[in-house]
């Protein structure tokens, strides 16, 4: 029997044009998996991968990890220098992850926030970016060696939307490539190293169907990847720390420091950074936090249509 709880966190600020994260918790026994596919996401097809990854995490089906923490980048958002800066050095982490190519700035507004980023994290951090394929492809063959030059980059990532134009970038730049929005689909992956259009990859446990399908993927992609988050809480978030503990090799921080851009959390200590490190835990959700962010009715019924729509899917 599937216990199920619908909850509803809002976010401390807009992001991904989202101002409140809506999921569903599931529990079968002992263990509990999220399900949190984005509201946008219509198609049953696509979100029934995401119920897979929440059922395997409730089953307690994860591989054993190989380490006992997993280092995170902090998230520059496009925001002024003074603010970058200030976000770097609270952060802990030794890695940034700086947002770029955003509408209605320009290159000298991305130089000047990378360059305070540079500026917080000292010589031996990490940058990287990230352009959510806002560019084309001379622009960001132009962009990604200037703001190389300026801070030195560790990668670019989806400096275009288009999986054949990041091919091209890609035979242009020096600066190492990795895919992100190109991979939300299971055969994206392949698709992505067949065109040899990057030299990481992205994965996010829910989309592409959960722990063991993500190893999976990674063993037969061949390339070096970066764990991310699709904004769950910490009961979603475990399932990407489950993954990145379990590689056989994480050269890169991971995006799974997302927990802080949500106002609360449904478990007892919530998956955050100390030191730039998620601990490899199993998280404990709280019943009390749980009952407090509990959805309307009206939008429990929309996920239990949402729910019986993925199950007659797969009858
Ligand atoms: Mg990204």
């Amino acid at each position: 029997m599937m216990e199920t709880h619908v909850w509803s966190i809002p976010m401390r600020t807009r992001f991904r044009g989202i101002t409140v994260r809506e999921g569903m918790l599931i529990r079968t026994g002992s263990g509990w998996g999220e399900w949190s596919p984005f509201l946008d996401y219509t198609d049953v097809a696509v979100v029934e991968p995401w119920l897979r990854a929440a059922e395997e995490a409730a089953a307690g089906d994860w591989p054993r990890p190989v380490r006992t923490s997993i280092p995170v980048n902090v998230t520059v958002p496009a925001v002024g220098p003074e603010q970058a800066h200030d976000i770097v050095g609270r952060s802990g982490c030794r890695t940034a992850k700086v947002k770029v190519g955003e509408p209605g700035q320009t290159l000298s507004d991305d130089l000047a926030r990378v360059e305070a980023v540079r500026d917080a994290l000292g010589r031996d951090g990490r940058i990287r970016v990230d352009v959510n394929g806002l560019w084309d492809v001379d622009t960001a063959v132009a962009s990604i060696g200037a703001l190389d030059r300026a801070v030195g980059l560790e990668y670019v990532e989806q400096p275009v939307a288009d999986v054949e134009d990041l091919a091209r970038v890609r035979r242009r730049v020096d600066v190492p490539i990795a895919a992100d929005e190109s991979i939300r689909r299971a055969a994206d992956p392949y698709r992505v190293r067949d065109l040899e259009a990057a030299d990481i990859a992205v994965l996010k446990v829910q989309p592409l169907g959960g722990v063991r399908a993500c190893l999976r993927i990674a063993e037969e992609i061949g390339l070096p990847v970066v764990v991310s988050s699709a904004l769950e809480t910490s009961v979603g978030i475990a399932a990407g720390v489950a993954l990145a503990a379990a590689l056989p090799e994480l050269p890169y921080a991971c995006g799974l420091a997302t927990v802080q851009l949500l106002t609360d959390d449904v478990v007892t200590r919530p998956l955050l950074p100390v030191d730039g490190e998620l601990p490899v835990t199993e998280p404990s959700v709280d019943a009390d936090r749980l009952a407090a962010l509990a959805a309307t009715e009206e939008r429990r019924a929309h996920w239990d249509a949402r729910l019986a729509a993925v199950r007659e899917f797969r009858s």
